[in-house]
């Protein structure tokens, strides 16, 4: 999943950045592919996403509720 391991001399802060953005691609993907299977990986998404859409007010939040409902009995 995290292949960047090869390159142990450069511990550049930049790899975490990388590894985030590669994490939310990978999540998005899977979201986008496997719809709601409701995984712990589905979990991580929506997680991600109430945090990265939180600064865009209530109107996303509804729409999160809308997209996944059957998460709401595990939160
Ligand atoms: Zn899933």
């Amino acid at each position: 999943m995290a292949p960047q391991m090869e390159l142990p001399r450069i511990p550049e802060p930049a790899d975490e950045t990388d590894v985030m953005r590669e994490q939310l691609e990978y999540l998005i993907e899977h979201a986008a592919l496997a719809g709601q299977c409701g995984c712990s990986d589905c979990q991580r998404y929506l997680r991600v996403r109430a945090v990265l859409l939180e600064i865009f007010a209530e109107p996303q939040r509804a729409k999160v509720q809308e997209m996944a409902p059957q998460w709401a009995r595990a939160a």
